[in-house]
C-alpha cells in the first residue's frame, strides 16, 4: 500500500502534522464545507469534459482504495499495449507514493502526461502537484515527451457546442518538473518520515493553519484555545498575532498591555471580552445615507459563474444573473407622490412589504431578462440596500443595469460600509459572510452560506429551485434587518 499521494504530499507541504493526522486520525478532520465541496465537483466535471480532447482512452479510476494496487498493474500493462492510446486517471505508484494521472497520451514510442485544472490560472500547487506526479512517473521509468497542465482558456467564446480544443489551453511545464525533481524527493523522504513517527509531530497552530488553504484539522489542533482569543481578532495580521502569542503575550489582558489603548486591536479584543461586536459607530454615522431615504428596495443578486460556459456569447467563468429577490419597504407616514420618478408606482407597491423574486433557474438562457427587469424595478426606490462582498456597482454597471457610476449613491453596500466601519465579532476572523453577520448581530445562525444557494439553484431539481428561492428570501431578510438594526 502507499503512503503519499497527491493530496498528503500537498498537505504534507503545508504542515507536517496536518499530513499525520490525516493518515493516522482523518476522523478528526473538520466537515467539508458546501463550498470545498462545490470546488471538487467542478473540477470533476472539467476533468471529464477534458477528456474530449484526447478521446477513447481508457478510465483507470479504481472503484475504491482496495483496488489501487490492481488498477497500477493494469495501467503498467496498459502501456505495453499497443492498441491502448490514452488512459484516464493510470494510476502509479513509485517510492510509496501513488499517482492518478488525469491523461496519459501515447506520443510516437514515448508519452505525452495532462493534468487538467478547472482554473483560468495556474498556481504554485499546480506547478507542486505537477512535479510529484514527474517525480513518480519518471521513477516508475515512462519515458514522457512531455508534461503539460490543460487548464481553462479565459478568451474562448461558446458558439453552438463546447469546442473542448478551444475551451482548453496546454502550458508545458516539463523543464520545471524536472528542475524540481530532487527536490521532491527530499520532500517525500521527510514526509515519509513523519507518517511513520510513533506520534503526532509536534507543530504549534500559525500561519500555515491557513495557508495557501485553511486546514481541515483546526477544530482539533485549535480546541484549546479559547474562543475569546486575541488570536481570533483582525485588526493585526496573523504573523505578529502568533509572535506575541508564542512570544509569552499569550492573553488577552497581557495583549491589551502590549497596544495602544484605543487601537482596532484593542476594540477588538474588548469586543471578544464582552461577548458583542465592535463597530466605529461614528464612521458608521457618516457614511449613512443623507436624507434618509423615502423608499428602499432590499436587493439579493444571485450570481452564477459557470467554469464550462453555458450559453453562446459567453466565455469560461463568466458572470450571469440567475435570480434576484427585492423586497421594497417605504415610510408609510410619507405621502408618495405617484407621478414623482423616485416614488414607488402602484403596481410595485403591492410587493411593498412583500418579496419579489425572480429566477431563471429551469432555463438559464433566460438570464438577460433580469436586466430590463431590474432597470425598471430598482428605478423606483430611492435607496438600494443589499450585501455583498463584490462591488455591486460595477456589477450592475457591467450589465447595463445602471448607466454611470454617479448612480452608485443609490447603492447601499452594507458589506463596504460595515467594512469601512471596522465592523468586527470573531465569527467573521474567515471574511464577512451574511451567515457570520446574522450570528453576530442576532446571536442567530439560521443562514447557510450563499454558496450553498448557487448549488440549490442549478441543482436541476424542482425542491432545489424552491429552496433557493427561500434561501434568497431569508437573506434579503437579514439585509433589511440588519439596514434597520444600524441605521433606523
Ligand atoms: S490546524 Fe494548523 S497546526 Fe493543526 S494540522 Fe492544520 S495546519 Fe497544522
Amino acid at each position: 500500500m502507499h503512503i503519499l499521494s497527491k493530496s498528503t504530499y500537498i498537505k504534507g507541504l503545508q504542515c507536517e502534522k496536518a499530513l499525520y493526522m490525516q493518515k493516522k486520525h482523518p476522523y478528526l478532520r473538520d466537515k467539508l464545507s458546501i463550498e470545498q465541496r462545490a470546488k471538487f465537483q467542478r473540477g470533476t466535471d472539467v476533468g471529464v469534459l477534458a477528456h474530449e480532447v484526447f478521446p477513447s482512452g481508457i478510465d483507470m479510476s479504481p472503484n475504491s482504495p482496495s483496488q489501487f494496487p490492481k488498477k497500477v498493474a493494469e495501467t503498467w500493462d496498459n502501456l505495453s499495449n499497443p492498441e491502448i492510446k490514452v488512459m484516464y486517471e493510470a494510476v502509479f505508484q513509485y517510492n510509496d507514493t501513488l499517482i492518478m494521472l488525469d491523461m496519459l497520451v501515447r506520443d510516437g514510442d514515448k508519452w505525452l502526461a495532462v493534468e487538467v485544472k478547472s482554473s483560468m490560472r495556474l498556481s504554485d500547487t499546480y506547478y507542486n502537484d505537477a512535479a510529484l506526479q514527474y517525480y513518480v512517473l519518471h521513477g516508475c521509468g515512462v519515458p514522457l515527451s512531455d508534461f503539460r497542465l490543460m487548464y481553462l482558456n479565459g478568451d474562448y467564446i461558446k458558439d453552438g457546442p463546447i469546442d473542448v480544443k478551444q475551451l482548453f489551453k496546454m502550458e508545458s511545464v516539463m523543464e520545471y518538473v524536472v528542475e524540481r525533481e530532487a527536490f521532491v524527493a527530499k520532500n517525500v523522504e521527510k514526509l515519509k518520515a513523519v507518517v511513520a513517527l510513533p506520534h503526532s509531530p509536534l507543530v504549534n497552530i500559525g500561519t500555515q493553519c491557513n495557508n495557501p488553504y485553511p486546514c481541515d484539522f483546526q477544530g482539533h489542533c485549535w480546541k484549546l484555545i479559547p474562543k475569546n482569543s486575541f488570536l481570533f481578532t483582525t485588526a493585526m495580521d496573523d504573523e505578529s498575532l502568533f509572535q506575541n502569542y508564542f512570544n509569552g503575550v499569550n492573553t488577552n489582558a497581557k495583549m491589551l498591555q502590549q497596544i495602544e489603548p484605543d487601537s482596532e486591536e484593542a476594540h477588538q479584543i474588548e469586543a471578544l471580552e464582552t461577548n458583542s461586536y465592535y463597530i466605529n459607530y461614528k464612521t458608521l454615522y457618516s457614511l449613512a445615507p443623507q436624507p434618509k431615504p423615502k423608499s428602499i428596495g432590499y436587493l439579493n443578486l444571485l450570481l452564477h459563474r459557470p467554469a464550462v460556459p453555458e450559453i453562446d456569447g459567453t466565455k469560461p467563468y463568466e458572470e450571469m444573473i440567475l435570480a434576484f429577490a427585492l423586497q421594497g419597504e417605504h415610510q408609510h407616514d410619507a405621502a408618495i407622490d405617484p407621478m414623482h420618478p423616485t416614488s414607488p408606482r402602484r403596481d410595485d407597491m403591492a410587493d411593498a412589504d412583500g418579496c419579489f423574486v425572480w429566477d431563471c433557474f429551469e432555463d438559464h438562457s433566460r438570464w438577460k431578462e433580469a436586466i430590463d427587469l431590474l432597470i425598471e424595478k430598482l428605478s423606483h426606490y430611492e435607496q438600494i440596500v443589499c450585501f455583498t462582498p463584490q462591488n455591486i456597482s460595477t456589477t450592475l454597471l457591467r450589465h447595463e443595469i445602471i448607466q454611470n457610476q454617479t448612480i452608485g449613491y443609490k447603492i447601499f453596500n452594507l458589506f463596504e460600509v460595515l467594512q469601512e466601519a471596522h465592523f468586527y465579532h470573531p465569527a467573521i476572523k474567515r471574511g464577512l459572510t451574511l451567515q457570520r453577520l446574522e450570528t453576530a448581530l442576532f446571536s442567530e445562525s439560521k443562514l447557510f452560506e450563499h454558496s450553498r444557494i448557487i448549488l440549490e439553484a442549478t441543482s436541476n431539481d424542482l425542491i432545489g429551485y424552491q429552496q433557493a428561492r427561500e434561501d434568497l428570501i431569508a437573506e434579503n431578510e437579514i439585509v433589511a434587518k440588519t439596514y434597520q438594526l444600524l441605521f433606523k
